[in-house]
């Protein structure tokens, strides 16, 4: 069945594509948003179960881009958003079998477990002044061990970095992944000048007041934010809608699309979005636009597994006060990267006389993890946690979700690689990319580009 021309087609309904949709739809520009699933969101999905309320993919936001805020206040009617409790700021490492809290100030620094005698006065030299940075592409270990020393980079850095990426701070660019470090990185000695100078160099660009700051959750979830977001769609949003495949023509692209009893549905658009994960946006553009599509196919992802595990509150020993914990990668032998304390973190996930917790598991560490089947993977989990964590009962509620292609792996030589990207794609006319392989991985920087790509069509308009 051919549907009538449209002027904008976003493909993909994730955050990514929905921020673009939604800004188009908000300036009057015609746009119709294609969603393979029955709901959209993409990964951003939030379940409510036995009073519980999981996350299945995302667990929080941290607000830093007025972006992310205008979205917020946007749609704010429908959703409200949630402050992470002070207890989260609490914040542990696992070492040699015990959880050890996050130093957040000097003082407790120079009396913390985590880093022996050695490390931490090397930590200090670093702050004070430390080697620059090269404008060479270099890894995120490269730059933590000259600045801040090789046992600060195994311990933190690498637990912190799986925890923001699954991802391996040996193979990563700091170029790619944090750009404004990178830049700080190259031009200041002194880290610790640098940061004292920040808020006076803030202050100069003039100071935003800000209705929300740091960790942030939404009282129905992250899917509620996105659902919000398609709701302001009308009908403008088609889910169940899979485009398998498209085509260029003279003045715009043709999409064919299969629902799910196998109908196909033929779409036309004078300018086109994808806003997909870069396999499946190589797989669609590959056929007319084969290095675009080598490229895309270049991108590695790594792959994670999430577990929500509730348990009786008087089944778990451990108070499980704070965020949670992260494991370093000189910790080989523990097979998670990361356990949140969600109920913690977020009351609102929670339920009265019960505990919930957030398990990942694989990233490029692991990366066969998604073979293993839910048994083996509570297995795994359970086997970790119970004397870690005090666990003396089975989990009451387990739910597991799969992401074969979790998070873009932005390794050495990724900048040049998503410009060579952009100039392949800009070869035709009304083609636009959004997603989280090309400035960053987090809900902000997805919003913040979807922003950007919505502007530039109504500027092109
Ligand atoms: C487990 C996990 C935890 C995370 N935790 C956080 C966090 O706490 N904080 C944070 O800021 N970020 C987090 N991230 C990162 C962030 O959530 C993602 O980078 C972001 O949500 C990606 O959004 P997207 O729209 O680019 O892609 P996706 O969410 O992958 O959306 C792509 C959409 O395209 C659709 N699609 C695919 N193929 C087709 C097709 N052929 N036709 C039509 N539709 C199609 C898919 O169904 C999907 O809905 C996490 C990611 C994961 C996986």
């Amino acid at each position: 069945m051919d549907q009538s021309p449209r002027d904008v087609i976003v493909v993909g309904g994730g955050i990514s594509g929905l921020t673009v949709a939604w800004h188009l739809a908000r300036a009057g520009v015609g746009v119709t948003l294609l969603e393979a699933d029955h709901e959209v969101g993409g990964c951003m999905r939030s379940e409510h179960r036995d009073g519980f309320l999981l996350e299945k993919g995302p667990f929080n936001v941290i607000v830093r881009d007025e972006s992310f805020e205008e979205l917020l206040t946007s749609l704010s009617d429908q959703v409200q958003v949630v402050a992470a409790s002070k207890a989260a700021r609490a914040r542990y490492i696992y070492r040699n079998g015990r959880l050890i809290r996050v130093p957040t100030n000097p003082a407790a620094l120079v009396s913390s477990p985590l880093l022996s005698f050695e490390a931490k006065c090397r930590l200090l030299r670093g702050v004070l002044a430390s080697r620059r940075g090269s404008d060479a592409d270099y890894t995120i270990e490269d730059f933590a061990v000259r600045r801040l020393g090789q046992e600060v980079s195994d311990t933190l850095v690498s637990a912190a970095i799986a925890g923001i990426l699954a991802g391996d701070i040996r193979k990563l660019s700091l170029r790619a992944c944090f750009p404004s470090i990178w830049s700080f990185d190259r031009r200041a000695r002194s880290p610790l000048a640098y940061a004292l100078g920040t808020p006076f160099r803030k202050k100069k660009g003039g100071k935003r007041s800000r209705r929300w700051r740091g960790l942030v959750s939404i009282d129905r979830g992250l899917g509620a934010l996105a659902e919000a977001a398609g709701k302001d769609l009308g009908e403008g949003l088609v889910t169940g809608c899979r485009v398998e495949a498209l085509s260029l023509r003279d003045n715009g692209f043709g999409l064919t699309c299969v629902d799910d009893g196998g109908a196909a549905r033929s779409w036309s658009c004078r300018r086109l979005v994808m806003a997909l994960p870069a396999a499946d946006a190589g797989r669609l553009l590959g056929t007319h636009l084969p290095e675009v599509g080598s490229i895309l196919d270049s991108i590695v992802s790594a792959p994670l597994v999430v577990l929500n595990l509730a348990f009786k509150a008087p089944d778990v020993g451990h108070p499980m006060q704070g965020f949670g914990f992260l494991v370093p990668h000189n910790e080989p032998d523990f097979p998670l990267m990361g356990v949140l304390w969600a109920d913690s973190a977020f009351p609102h996930h929670g339920r009265v006389g019960h505990r919930l917790i957030r398990v990942f598991i694989g990233g490029t560490r692991t990366p066969e993890v998604l073979s293993r089947s839910d048994d083996e993977l509570l297995a795994t989990a359970s086997g970790a946690l119970r004397e870690l964590l005090q666990i003396t009962g089975e989990p009451t509620l387990v739910d597991v979700c799969r992401y074969p292609a979790a998070i873009p792996q932005y390794h050495l030589g990724y900048v040049e690689k998503i410009e060579r990207l952009r100039a392949a794609a800009s070869s035709v006319n009304g083609l636009h990319l959004a997603g989280n392989y090309l400035e960053g991985v987090s809900i902000n920087d997805c919003v913040r580009l979807g922003r950007r790509v919505a502007r530039e069509i109504i500027d092109a308009r």
